[in-house]
């Protein structure tokens, strides 16, 4: 479903000529540099409010925050799944998971060869083009090095860093270039010592028995334990959250520094994101990938390049726009399947009312965001919520009564457009069946993912419609 908004289709150059008459700083402020080169960093599991940028209050992200505040923030960014697979595949081919068939932990699925990746357009486009990820659920196997020259895995992201830079330094400098850095490193709960000795306050209590904590609160089989929890235990998974980000900003703040030292920078647009949030325990849960409450689909979302003038937006955006609006400002043009939007004319002032779908395979809910207003379905009790997102933020009042009010109807009937397209583009775009290597599944077991993921049966498009219908 496209949007409301009147896009401007801006290719090649206009797109940064347009740019600067809109956001230059002055009239005698100098040209800012084009944009030649693209890094897209997804940190993995990073929840907007971790930041200072968006209101944390303790000091674990000084690099990104100053990043940010030089940059086109936007204040909301819903993704389109709680977690990992089907989070970056929307990212990078803005096709929705359901339209891939990538959904399930135990059966992700490979991203189908017929979905246009945006590395493929860089590449394409005569761009020089690597990946350096966490391997795991964003991995050879599953389909995410389409389009990358080169694709690498490291577990740390000033390992990442050391290895992009590497390859910045051997590549052809007479082309551009396209960089995708992701890392799970704030998902690990593992953080260096020395970030540890700063931000892990003193903690004598159960967790800190040697166990791996990123396992005990991602696995779903843990639920009794996670639920009977203190605020001393779940200060010390935060903390160690916290300290895990810190080091992440740490190598981010090198990976910037190194730019700037090669003069790479300022002819460069960074885009900042994540694929899902993560909870801390605001009504019992833990970890990521079942439900579709804010904690799990926010995200941050960061467009900085010295002719995007700093701003912060509070209009909604979605990860599915992260591709098309790159592809834009790139001087690129967008595959039509794309299904998110350009977010160049919402940065340039433009009102969009963008509605962000999300939807999970596993534990079987789909949710609809769309400006003040959240509503979930789902397979299992309470099957129907309605929460009034300005007067209940927490999502803690379900105000969806006996009766579908129109309001609710509306979401419903917008839901079933949005499943029946869905279903369509999957005809031809769907995940074919993948086997995991031994080493993605001992990658996906440090993360918590194997052996407890304990979702309920899938439910495909056509049972979706009969359930939204039936009512
Ligand atoms: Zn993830």
């Amino acid at each position: 479903m496209r949007p409301l908004l009147l896009v401007v289709s801006l290719v090649g150059l206009g797109a940064a000529a347009l740019l600067l008459s809109r956001c230059a700083k002055g009239p005698d402020a100098p040209p800012a540099p084009k944009i030649r080169n693209v890094v897209l960093i997804s940190i993995d599991t990073l929840r907007p409010d971790r930041l200072g940028l968006h209101g944390y209050d303790r000091p674990v992200s000084p690099h990104l925050d100053a990043f940010g505040e030089a940059g086109v923030v936007f204040e909301e960014c819903v993704a389109q799944a709680p977690w990992t697979a089907p989070s970056h595949a929307s990212m990078l081919t803005s096709l929705y998971p359901s339209a891939l068939n990538i959904g399930k932990f135990s059966d992700p699925g490979k991203v189908s060869p017929a979905a246009r990746m945006l590395a493929e357009v860089f590449q394409d486009a005569g761009y020089q083009t690597c990946a350096v990820t966490g391997g795991g659920f964003v991995s050879r196997e599953l389909g995410f090095d389409q389009g990358f020259d080169e694709f690498r895995t490291f577990q740390k992201m000033h390992l990442n860093v050391d290895h992009a830079l590497k390859w910045l330094d051997r590549r052809d400098p007479e082309r551009p270039f396209f960089l995708f850095l992701h890392t799970y490193e704030v998902h690990h709960y593992a953080p260096p010592e020395e970030y540890a000795a700063e931000f892990v306050r003193p903690y004598d209590g159960p967790i800190a028995d040697g166990r791996n904590v990123a396992k005990f609160v991602q696995n779903y089989q843990n639920r009794d334990q996670i639920a009977a929890l203190t605020e001393a235990d779940w200060r010390y998974v935060s903390d160690l959250y916290d300290a895990c980000l810190a080091s992440t900003d740490a190598a981010m703040g090198t990976f910037f520094a190194a730019l700037k030292e090669r003069g790479a920078y300022d002819e460069t647009l960074f885009v900042l994101t994540s694929d899902h949030g993560e909870e801390f325990g605001e009504r019992g849960y833990s970890g990521h990938g079942y439900t579709l409450y804010d904690e799990n689909v926010l995200v941050p979302l960061v467009f900085h390049h010295r002719s995007l003038a700093p701003q912060r937006i509070d209009q909604q955006a979605r990860v599915l726009d992260v591709a098309p609006t790159i592809a834009e400002l790139a001087g690129l043009e967008a595959p039509v399947e794309y299904e998110g939007i350009s977010l160049l004319d919402v940065i340039g002032g433009a009102t969009a009312n963008l509605v962000g779908y999300s939807e999970n395979a596993h534990s079987p809910v789909k949710s609809v965001r769309t400006t003040g207003r959240k509503y979930i379905v789902s397979t299992k009790e309470p099957n129907r919520e309605l929460y009034d997102l300005d007067a209940d933020p927490e999502e803690k009042t379900n105000l969806a009564g006996e009766e579908i009010a129109p309001e609710e109807r509306r979401m419903r009937d917008g839901m079933v457009s949005w499943i029946e397209k869905n279903l369509r583009v999957r005809s031809s775009r769907a995940a074919q069946s993948t086997e995991m290597s031994p080493e993605m599944l001992a990658e996906l077991e440090a993360l918590g993912y194997i052996g407890g993921s304990g979702g309920t049966p899938a439910v495909d498009g056509a049972d979706w419609l009969k359930l939204l219908k039936s009512e």
